[in-house]
């Protein structure tokens, strides 16, 4: 892991909204606002935040299936924001998603055979006996059989259904994955099955993840760094090992508090408080630090001033004014 692949800067996607039914008046819902991060050729980025944090938003707006507002998203240096459809469809091929629903994002009248021949035909000028080498080796690496061809979305398990998402992601042979809650909707068993399976991809394929969950637990094993969202900003963001051990923002803490300790010594040493309260209206942000109407250390200041993104550690960054000097 080396060069970056995806940087990302300042990125902005804000949506209008009507304040009622009958009502003429607009407000802006700023869903992600100001996000940098960037994410090595090789690496697996979590992204995690409560529901409605903003974190599949951003997942989204970097890979442009939703308009940014401002900001740039940079793949291999290129400003994938300002081109134009056909230049886009380029990096199309290149950026592929996993989606949280693997039977609501399959077409049900399709069988496998056409769910995986689509992203090809879009993409890759194959010849009919190439297409389906490529289509029998994308469901090898996946682990289905080869009769999986002539059946429908309906006719497997969750667990498979998301296997086929996979291999259609993965055959026109992308460089990036955002695998969006990939695996929220599977069993805790099927859940390890498809990570090991997203990471034995990664090695062999040379892929990159944006791995988007929504609690920490479920990004831990598969993530080389972790990006925690709160609110639209991305507050906390660390090696995934050092966030596990040595968690800096109040909301990480707060996050960390959910995940349940199998072994009851230990869990009696849990130090963080969970997290209170409700997630405040997007419509209507608290001033200052996003997090102050639900942080135990709120002061006057966090009310007054947003904090600004610091590096306190080797590769640490947090949002937060316990952390400024
Ligand atoms: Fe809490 Fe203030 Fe830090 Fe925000 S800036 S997380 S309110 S201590």
């Amino acid at each position: 892991m080396g060069e970056t692949l995806i940087e990302v800067k300042n990125l902005k996607k804000y949506f209008t909204v009507k304040s009622s039914v009958f009502s003429r008046n607009e407000q802006i819902v700023k869903a992600v606002d100001d996000v940098s991060f960037s994410i090595k050729k090789g690496e697996t980025f979590g992204l995690v935040g409560e529901s409605g944090c903003g974190k599949s938003t951003l997942g989204r707006t970097v890979t442009r299936l939703y308009e940014p507002t401002a900001g740039e998203v940079r793949f291999e240096g290129v400003d994938i924001t300002k081109l134009g459809s056909k230049e886009m469809q380029v990096y199309r091929k290149k950026m592929q998603m996993i989606f949280q629903d693997p039977y609501s994002s399959l077409n049900p009248y399709m069988n496998v055979e056409e769910i995986i021949s689509e992203p090809l035909d879009i993409h890759m000028k194959l010849s009919k006996r190439e297409k389906q080498e490529r289509i029998e080796e994308i469901l090898e690496k996946v682990g289905l059989k080869k009769d999986a061809l002539e059946k429908f979305p309906h006719e497997f398990s969750g667990g498979q259904r998301q296997r086929i998402g996979i291999a259609r992601a993965l055959s026109v042979q992308p460089e990036f994955v955002l695998a969006d809650e990939a695996i929220s909707a599977l069993d805790v068993s099927i859940q390890a099955q498809v990570i090991n399976l997203l990471e034995d991809l990664q090695d062999e394929m040379g892929l990159t993840y944006l791995f988007v969950a929504h609690d920490l637990s479920m990004v831990r094993h598969i993530s080389d760094r972790i990006g925690v969202m709160y609110l639209g900003k991305i507050v906390e963001i660390s090696p995934s090992r050092e966030l596990y051990k040595n968690p800096l923002h109040p909301y990480t803490k707060a996050l960390l508090s959910a995940i349940p300790i199998p072994d009851p010594a230990r869990a009696k040493e849990a130090v963080y408080e969970p997290i209170t309260g409700e997630l405040p209206s997007p419509l209507d942000l608290p001033s200052g630090c996003r997090f102050r109407t639900r942080c135990p250390f709120a002061t006057a200041k966090c009310a007054e001033v947003e904090p600004e993104m610091k590096e306190v550690d080797k590769d640490h960054f947090v949002a937060c004014h316990l952390y400024e000097e």
